[in-house]
């Protein structure tokens, strides 16, 4: 019976979220939000377009990678990359250059013992090592972009000068695949590592828009390894330190001007994302399963009221201090419990 009633509460969730799909994403006051869906495979695509996405916000291209025996060529990453634009019909989709290694390996690559694997060869630090493998991605990518608009990312960038080499790769295969000047292709990085937020200012030269990858944030900020069970209870990307660290990007992006969006998991979490309104963040990039819930919500919420949390949440001494002082302020106002219960 019980489940029987949960799966009846289920269904009308669904069909009251569907029933909101074709009104815009704005917050009760009028305020302008985007909100993304992530993608790993190509089945993502649809969902993502059928939950009222503005775009993609994230395309991890390591999971067409990490489901193979071997590594795809150009054309076969040009044929995946083609069909997630098409599929987007015009909204924009950006792809994140592989991101392996870590607690993601390949199992067709070198096989390394790392004593210290989320702090060790992966990421973009393997992209710069295998520098061809880099390069044939990066060219796939630039003329998936024939078929609609697409930004390239590149993740874990620690420092200006990665970002600079990386940008500097993607204009010379700019060059080798002849993409008309004309067509944009904006350039970010990932904001995800500690140092990349002490140096924020000086990637900003380099970027046109940063996203905040919060789940890896959290592990390097938090020093708690995200995929370790025995210490699970200390990773929370809620957490105040971590609350600061995104208000710190935030502050920066807005002072140089750079495009700022969050993809890490908070972005499909109810009181992660009314946490990150009050701290100024207006472009989500969510999971595809909870994209209809973080849509309504944000239809849901006053912006202006949440920003009035943002003191409170910048002085709160644990992650269930800075969820209390979200959830009292969306009883306050109102929003419906079922969605950010
Ligand atoms: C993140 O780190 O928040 C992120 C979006 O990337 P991934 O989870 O793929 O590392
Ligand atoms: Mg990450």
């Amino acid at each position: 019976e019980e489940y029987s009633r949960l799966e009846d509460d289920l269904r009308e969730l669904d069909e009251e979220l569907r029933a909101h799909l074709d009104e815009e994403v704005k917050t009760l006051d009028n305020e302008p939000v985007k909100l993304q869906g992530n993608a790993a495979l190509l089945s993502d695509v649809p969902r993502i377009v059928e939950f009222g996405a503005a775009g993609i916000g994230l395309y991890r291209t390591e999971f067409p990678f990490l489901i193979r025996t071997d590594l795809p060529d150009e054309d076969t990453q040009y044929e995946i990359y083609s069909r997630a634009v098409k599929g987007m019909g015009g909204l924009p989709t950006t792809f994140r250059t592989l991101d392996i290694g870590g607690d993601k390996p390949l199992p067709y690559m070198p096989i390394t013992h790392e004593e210290n694997p989320q702090l060790g060869w992966r990421s973009i630090r393997i992209s710069f090592s295998m520098e061809e493998l880099f390069r044939v991605q990066v060219r796939a990518l630039l003329r998936a972009s024939e078929h609609g608009p697409i930004r390239i990312m590149f993740p874990m960038v620690t420092d200006p000068g990665e970002l600079k080499k990386a940008r500097q790769i993607v204009l010379e295969e700019r060059g080798t695949t002849g993409i008309p000047d004309s067509r944009e292709i904006p350039i970010g990085a990932m904001m995800e590592v500690p140092s990349a937020v002490v140096l924020i200012d000086q990637l900003a030269k380099h970027a046109d828009f940063f996203s905040i990858g919060s789940n890896d944030l959290a592990q390097y900020v938090l020093a708690v390894d995200r995929g370790n069970a025995i210490i699970g209870h200390l990773y929370d990307t809620m957490h105040p330190a971590v609350m600061r660290t995104i208000n710190t990007v935030a502050e920066a992006s807005k002072a140089s001007g750079t495009q700022l969006g969050i993809c890490g998991e908070l972005s499909g979490k109810p009181l992660g994302v009314a946490a990150l309104i009050a701290l100024g963040l207006r472009d989500f990039s969510a999971t595809p399963s909870a994209l209809m819930k973080i849509r309504r919500l944000l239809q849901c919420v006053d912006s202006k009221e949440l920003a009035a949390l943002k003191p409170a949440i910048l002085s709160a001494g644990s992650p269930e201090e800075v969820r209390n002082i979200v959830r009292e302020a969306l009883k306050k106002g109102e929003v419906p419990e079922m969605l950010w219960r």
